[in-house]
């Protein structure tokens, strides 16, 4: 029997991959706008091979690729009647390599872009699509839920109680947006607070802010909050002006970076190493990389961490790089033109 989500927590950091959209529409799987995950049912061989590339990488987690697979996104494309099937075999698919890994196996809920703090209708709504997206997990055996990129606090209050009303363990984690406020206009600091005193396990950020931006908002959220705490930001190098993905600005370009033209302010794997130690010292112990996450991403973040995932074996080795490296066997006349290239 293996370990589950808070035992392995009780013993160390936990890693979770995430950012299957970016990644699945960077290779030419999925499409950009609506972000609809069609391609569990479509090419489901791809979405198997990222989850196997972000175990490799060293994820502890695959979390089943139900991220927008909801009421209202497929409302949007009209595909509502895709909803059970395409959450059914998301799950059933990355259930397949946590079985086969050993990892963890996650259920997933996103914000639903309806909750609106003054209409209890649009709550009931929120509410029923959680409970819906929750049976199916439930039914697929996951061994916890995760609730993501929430910027309402109520909302993120309704994913919990869906959740905690199974038994599992849950992880809810909100998306943080310019204001540096949740979608109320209230702290988040307190929305932290009252996940965890309402019995969330692991309560934290993700997406929507980088490494730089993100890291204040975890400065006195682990003494505050009982809950485990998680940070998962984006890897680009958002800063005080421009504190979120969506608000960063390419001076070359007049289009809006975000979401397809990113490359630039991509973090390096230097600063997700970096990252990751100081969120360690904050004392976090749920760690991951959302959108735009690759698995040289999630590897830097294990090195990080003291460990050596599978994909530790071709870490790098510039010893042996003909111009830039040490090793007595390379050729000096190439050492000494390293200036040159
Ligand atoms: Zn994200």
């Amino acid at each position: 029997m293996k370990n589950g989500l808070l035992e392995r927590l009780a013993a160390g950091p936990v890693i979770c991959a995430e950012g299957y959209l970016f990644e699945l529409e960077r290779r030419g799987y999925l499409q950009a706008g609506a972000f609809v995950p069609e391609v569990v049912l479509e090419r489901p061989e791809q979405v198997s091979a990222l989850h196997r590339e972000f175990v490799h990488a060293g994820s502890d987690v695959v979390e089943a690729f139900t991220y927008y697979s909801h009421r209202e996104k497929l409302r949007v494309i009209g595909k509502e009647d895709l909803l059970e099937e395409i959450n059914r075999n998301a799950l059933a698919l990355a259930k397949e390599v946590a079985e086969e890994t050993g990892t963890l196996f996650a259920g997933n809920l996103s914000n639903t872009n309806l909750w609106d703090p003054e209409d209890e209708d649009s709550q009931r709504l929120v509410r029923s699509m959680f409970e819906e997206q929750v049976d199916w997990a439930v039914d697929a055996g996951v061994d916890f839920i995760i609730a993501e990129t929430i910027s309402h606090a109520g909302e993120a209050l309704c994913a919990l109680e869906v959740i905690a009303s199974t038994g599992l363990p849950s992880v809810i984690t909100m998306a943080v947006h310019r204001s540096g406020l949740t979608r109320e206009g209230g702290s988040v600091l307190d929305a932290c607070s009252r996940l965890s005193d309402a019995g969330a396990d692991v309560v934290g950020f993700n997406c929507g802010r980088g490494p730089e931006t993100m890291l204040p908002l975890l400065e006195g959220l682990a003494s505050q909050i009982s809950a485990n705490v998680a940070a998962l930001p984006v890897p680009y190098r958002t800063h005080a002006q421009q504190p979120t993905f969506q608000s960063l600005r390419d001076e070359r370009r007049p289009e809006r970076p975000f979401p397809l033209g990113l490359e630039p302010f991509t973090c390096t794997r230097w600063e997700i190493a970096e990252f990751t130690s100081a969120a360690l010292d904050l004392g976090v112990s749920y760690f991951g990389v959302c959108c735009g996450a690759a698995p040289y991403h999630i590897r830097s973040m294990a090195e990080a961490l003291g460990r050596t995932p599978e994909a530790s074996r071709y870490s790098p080795d510039m010893s042996k790089h003909a111009y830039f490296g040490s090793d007595p066997l390379l050729r000096q006349q190439n050492l000494a033109y390293k200036d040159s290239l």
